[in-house]
């Protein structure tokens, strides 16, 4: 009784309720599993809606694809125990159709459909007339077009385009770096940009790949204003059939929350508002400045440029390159600047120099 009222109290409105929060197994696998990690979620009361995959769409055909159907009767008893709803990854009209059968509050297209826009058209047909939560993750690509347009075509059929939000859990890559998937954060930005009053959620799950980085990872979306999290979440992550690397405990779950400072983006305080304003004005005259310098920086080249021409002498010089490069960088310390961002700005710098030289010599 006290899980089924906690949960009652987050299950309304949740599309006004910043942060939301889901959470969820990365993949239904037995009753026993999907119940204990509903109820203990739900006993957090910290959790808005489920997430659970029934098909789970795996690069090896002969691992876990998931229970399949079956599965929505151990989510739908989750359901009727504690009160709060539940979605599952859809990848064609089949999945959903089922998936709304069985009393599903949202589905979510996952990163390898996004990316295909015969199966997002087929889902979003499959929409038309259904009140329904559709979450669009980001395609597997860095291809923020490709998002958008699968973003398109569901709000084309979408009764309400508020059912509609993103999901933004990193982008693949050939190899293992800090991420399983980089977020690429500016990709994400970008794409509020074009969307500015849609939800968007941080799936630092998927991002991260390891339980270890969740915390820092979801601050970050939180710094950067995303509307909330979706996390994996399982009774017992290390029996996990898919990502055990990555899923968390309830408890655990309840921690990294606990954890995460949400600041508000906006505020009336008007000392706080001229404050930032003064400081912006200031910015912006600095950066008017800088780029004043550039162009007389290019200027010069041009100069040398010129010079060079008139004495045969090649663009680029090694030595003088380098000699730049290092007097600069070894004022890192005192200017408080990372080596990798005045590497970035040189080597910039550089190759507008040479074309500002090329423009001259040819
Ligand atoms: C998932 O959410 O379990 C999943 C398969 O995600 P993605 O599509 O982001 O890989
Ligand atoms: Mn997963």
């Amino acid at each position: 009784m006290r899980i089924f009222a906690a949960a009652m109290k987050k299950n309304d409105n949740i599309s006004d309720k910043k942060p939301v929060i889901i959470s969820g197994p990365c993949s239904v696998e037995s009753r026993e599993q999907t119940v204990a990690t509903y109820t203990a979620l739900a006993e957090t009361g910290m959790v808005d809606m489920i997430r659970a995959g029934i098909w789970k769409p795996r690069t090896n055909p002969n691992s876990f694809e998931g229970v399949g159907e079956c599965g929505f009767e151990w989510l739908e008893e989750g359901k009727r125990l504690t009160g709060l709803p539940f979605g599952v990854e859809v990848a064609n009209a089949r999945h959903l159709e089922t998936a709304v059968a069985h009393g599903a509050d949202m589905v979510w297209i996952g990163a390898r459909t996004t990316g295909n826009p015969f199966s997002v058209q087929e889902i979003a047909d499959a929409i038309r007339g259904i009140d329904i939560k559709v979450l669009v993750k980001n395609p597997l690509t860095m291809d923020i077009a490709l998002w958008e347009g699968a973003v398109r075509r569901i709000l084309n059929s979408a009764d309400n385009p508020e059912n509609v939000w993103l999901v933004h859990r990193g982008f693949s890559q050939m190899g293992n770096g800090t991420f399983r998937n980089p977020p690429m954060w500016h990709l994400a930005i970008e794409m509020r940009r074009r969307f500015p009053e849609m939800t968007i959620l941080c799936d630092p799950s998927h991002i991260c790949g390891n339980r270890e980085n969740i915390a820092t990872v979801s601050q970050k979306a939180a710094d950067l204003d995303y509307d909330g999290l979706i996390i994996e979440s399982h009774c017992c992550p290390q029996q996990a059939l898919t990502d055990a690397a990555q899923q968390v405990t309830p408890e655990s779950l309840a921690e990294i929350l606990t954890g995460i400072i949400w600041r508000t983006a906006n505020t009336e305080n008007r000392q706080f508002l001229e404050a930032l304003e003064r400081c912006r004005y200031e910015i912006d005259e600095l950066d008017s400045e800088i780029f004043a310098l550039m162009s007389r920086r290019m200027e010069i080249s041009e100069q040398i440029g010129r010079i060079k021409k008139d004495n045969d002498i090649t663009i680029l010089q090694d030595q003088r390159w380098n000699a730049i490069q290092e007097r600069l960088m070894s004022k890192a310390a005192e200017w408080g600047l990372s080596l990798e961002f005045i590497r970035d700005v040189l080597d910039a710098i550089h190759v507008e120099s040479i074309n500002h030289q090329n423009k001259v010599m040819n």
